[in-house]
């Protein structure tokens, strides 16, 4: 009994949505944003539930649940990934919304935040099975999306291949192609070269700067990457490449340790071949735990969110954190961490390369004009250093940490704009 409400307390206390709005919170005090204002954008302003069968391969049929939450639309039309998890709750899709907008506005791109979700887990679908899910989900939240209304792109456990499902099923139902309705999509359908590695690309690049302004060499830096999917291992590679020494990767399938630097392109194949990262021949297994725990400088939780908490960030030893995933870190452990000095570059700063570059996949497939990938990665790195450099001087003007730096700056923004545009009717 005592066990169950101490539960209850600490999954109240992780719940994503409060979170979302405790960190809000910090900024529109800062701020002094107006008390309508302020209320205004602490709440999601469209949040669809759905319900759908699918026909599975037996011949039966199964119900999912899925959802689409825009979060705000005051700076453009709304954006933001779908993510199929068996753990995905409509509180966790309405903050992935509300980061998304902060996100756009911190990077200067003129898109509203939105996030959708399925509850399931993909790898007990076949390909049949999945691919008609992904269709049916499209068709139920198809009152909501659109390339002037809310672009979905990949998340968690969605690929460009489900990007090309939902992409069709919307050109279906209209008579005519739609490539700019999702981006994250194959190049062969309108996709942007570079977006894959495109958020993997945006840690790296915050990797660097950081280093820089913290004096350090990354040649002489050690680092831990949690979750080895699409952020997390492009991450690794890219950082590789800039001399970071990786020493620790995990997946749901373990985490592994190394003494020496991990070779990232023979850790992936290992995972292609293998399934997980896990067993990667010379290393050591330890537990998820043991990462986050890792005596590394640098760590990159590129997972799920809440996953360093007031229980776990004492232990943290990296002296600076990238946020690759979404909300991997919780207000109490932000606390924690800025008590031990620990240099944490948000998530709406260090992972916005992924909405960086489906912007411009939106602004090339509506334009029917593609740009080369050098193009592409230029500006990339110009719009993530720029970001990077304007939370940073905010942070040390307010002598705040990273976090409420950017969000500063982005709420201030879309606070801006909805007061610019006034409240209708
Ligand atoms: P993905 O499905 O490609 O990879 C997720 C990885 O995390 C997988 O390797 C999985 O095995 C691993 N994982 C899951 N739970 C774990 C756990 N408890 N411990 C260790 N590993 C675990 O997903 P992704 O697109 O790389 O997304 C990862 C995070 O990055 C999410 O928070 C997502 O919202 C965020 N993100 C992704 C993008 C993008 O463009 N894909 C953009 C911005 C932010």
């Amino acid at each position: 009994m005592v066990q169950s409400a101490l539960a209850t307390a600490a999954e109240a206390v992780e719940d994503p949505w409060l979170n979302a709005q405790r960190q809000y919170d910090l900024a529109a005090d800062l701020l002094g944003l107006k008390p309508g204002v302020r209320a205004f954008l602490r709440e999601a302003q469209r949040q669809l539930i759905v319900a759908f069968p699918v026909k599975m391969d037996d011949g039966s049929f199964r119900m999912f649940e899925g959802y689409r939450v825009q979060h705000n639309l005051a700076r453009g039309p709304a954006k933001g990934g779908i993510r199929y998890h068996p753990g995905v709750t409509l509180s966790e899709v309405k903050a992935l919304a509300m980061w998304m907008t902060w996100k756009c506005a911190a990077a200067g791109i003129p898109f509203g935040g939105a996030k959708g979700g399925v509850v399931v887990d993909p790898k007990k679908l076949s390909m049949g099975e999945l691919e008609r899910l992904t269709r049916r989900y499209a068709a139920e939240i198809s009152v909501l999306i659109g390339p002037d209304r809310d672009i979905p792109a990949p998340d968690v456990n969605t690929t460009p291949q489900v990007m090309a499902w939902i992409m069709d099923t919307m050109s279906m139902s209209a008579g005519h192609s739609i490539p700019a309705a999702v981006t994250g999509k194959p190049i062969a359908v309108g996709g942007s070269q570079g977006r894959n590695e495109a958020t993997g690309r945006g840690v790296a690049v915050v990797a660097l700067r950081a280093c820089t302004h913290l004096g350090r060499d990354p040649r002489q830096s050690t680092v831990a990457v949690q979750g080895f999917g699409n952020a997390g291992s492009i991450a690794a590679r890219l950082m590789e490449a800039d001399g970071f020494r990786i020493r620790a990767v995990s997946d749901t399938g373990g985490a592994i340790w190394s003494d020496k630097p991990l070779p990232v392109l023979e850790v992936l194949e290992h995972k292609r071949t293998t399934g997980s990262v896990a067993g990667f021949p010379g290393t050591r297994a330890i537990s998820n735990a043991e990462l986050l725990a890792a005596p590394v400088d640098v760590l990159v939780p590129a997972a799920l969110e809440n996953q360093i908490t007031g229980r776990n960030a004492g232990a943290v030893q990296a002296s600076l954190i990238l946020e690759a995933a979404n909300g991997p870190v919780s207000p109490e452990a932000d606390e924690i961490l800025a008590q031990k000095g620990v240099t944490l570059v948000p998530d709406i700063i260090a992972n916005a390369g992924g909405v960086t570059v489906s912007y411009f996949e939106w602004v090339q497939d509506l334009q029917s004009f593609f740009w080369e990938e050098k193009e592409i990665n230029e500006r990339l790195e110009h719009i993530m250093n720029a970001s990077f450099e304007a939370t940073w001087e905010a942070s040390k003007r307010l002598g705040v940490p990273l976090r409420l730096g950017a969000y500063t700056i982005a709420v201030q923004r879309v606070a801006e704009a909805t007061s610019a545009r006034g409240i209708y009717p």
